[in-house]
């Protein structure tokens, strides 16, 4: 029960207009508009990345692509950019993870550890992780030559001119390794099944590229460093002979697919079969009225911190005029 625990300080009034749900480039984004609209948002930040707020740009080092910063931002500074801005608008921060949610009944109930908050509008931006192989050495060489994201890691100094794989064999994976022979020497794609997964055109170009090689009927054990501690190579195993051997890689990119953080609407709000919150096609309308989604959680293809961001504005607009209209 919460019973006994602090509301928000608008909410001791009465109802919240907006609760904001995530701190990544989507949530803060969504809090500078509402905040400037005069909405008076709460934004629960969470922690569970790292247990930092901010989001998935907390773990990496360089944003290279972020608009309006010619030399490049790290992602912590860019993140804290973000929050002061939504602070300076008047954006209420609580630094706690939804536990609970209510989107069944009106107004929509949400509850942390610390608190209980009524509201008539709610923007879910939880963002997604990337899945992981649990490689033994994962954490080792995370950012340090493993990699989940192609378009972000491909063109650093780290990759550039080097050897790269791809595990993974649907499209996301072959957009990846598609991608990186822009930049690598070449590039391995790491199949366990004895086929692609991914579409006949995106197959057909992988076959067609002779920068890519193709490896059926293999999935990568561990990663393997050299005298210097670098990233050297990637330790093999054929699924259908065991065997093993040690491919020459200075990079390890992750193409297996996002888990969207979207439990907490599960069976409240449609959601795609990957769970990702479905919204009609160019709006943050969710299945429910009133009920918003922006960034990562609702977007499969793009992932992009600029992406989220801008979804997030639109779902802000969005809160705004549903508010209005139902004055
Ligand atoms: P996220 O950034 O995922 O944020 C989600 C937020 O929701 C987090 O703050 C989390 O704590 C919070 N949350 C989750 N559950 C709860 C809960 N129950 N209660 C409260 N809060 C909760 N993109 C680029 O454009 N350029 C790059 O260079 C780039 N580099 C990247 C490097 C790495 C290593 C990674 C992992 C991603 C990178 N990306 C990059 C992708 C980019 O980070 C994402 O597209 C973007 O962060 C998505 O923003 P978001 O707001 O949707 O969600």
């Amino acid at each position: 029960s919460t019973e006994g625990l602090p509301t928000s300080s608008a909410a001791s009034k009465g109802v919240e207009n907006v609760a904001i749900i995530g701190s990544g480039p989507a949530g803060y984004t969504a809090a500078i508009y509402a905040a400037r609209a005069n909405l008076k948002p709460v934004v629960f930040e969470g922690y569970q990345v790292g247990g930092v707020p901010g989001g998935q740009l907390m773990t990496t080092t360089e944003v290279e692509n972020f608009p309006g910063f010619p030399d490049g931002i790290t992602g912590p500074d860019l993140m804290d950019k973000m929050r002061r801005q939504a602070e300076r608008w008047g954006a209420e921060l609580f630094q706690e993870d939804v536990e609970y949610i209510d989107v069944k009944n009106s107004p929509f109930t949400i509850r942390s550890s610390e608190r209980e908050v009524k509201c008539h509008s709610v923007i879910f931006a939880t963002g997604a992780a990337a899945k992981r192989l649990r490689l033994p050495r994962e954490d080792e060489f995370w950012s340090r030559g493993i990699s989940a994201c192609a378009i972000c890691d491909g063109a650093s100094p780290l990759f550039k001119g080097q050897v790269l794989a791809v595990v993974g064999g649907g499209d996301t994976a072959t957009e990846e390794a598609l991608y990186l022979t822009k930049y690598a020497r070449h590039v391995h794609l790491l199949v366990r099944k004895d086929q692609l997964r991914a579409s006949k055109a995106m197959q057909d170009r992988v076959f067609n590229n002779p920068n890519i090689t193709l490896h059926f009927n293999t999935e990568a054990v561990d990663v393997v460093s050299n005298s210097k501690g670098q990233m050297s190579g990637i330790l093999l195993r054929k699924v259908d002979t065991g065997d093993e051997l040690v491919l020459e890689a200075r990079g390890l990119f992750y193409g297996i697919g996002h888990t969207p953080n979207s439990q907490l609407l599960e069976g409240q709000v449609e959601l795609d079969g990957a769970g990702y919150v479905l919204v009609k096609e160019g709006t943050a309308k969710t299945s429910v009225e009133g009920v918003f989604a922006a960034g990562d959680v609702q977007d499969h293809e793009w992932r992009q911190a600029i992406t989220a961001a801008g979804s997030g504005c639109v779902a802000a607009l969005s809160v705004e005029r549903y508010l209005a209209s139902n004055d």
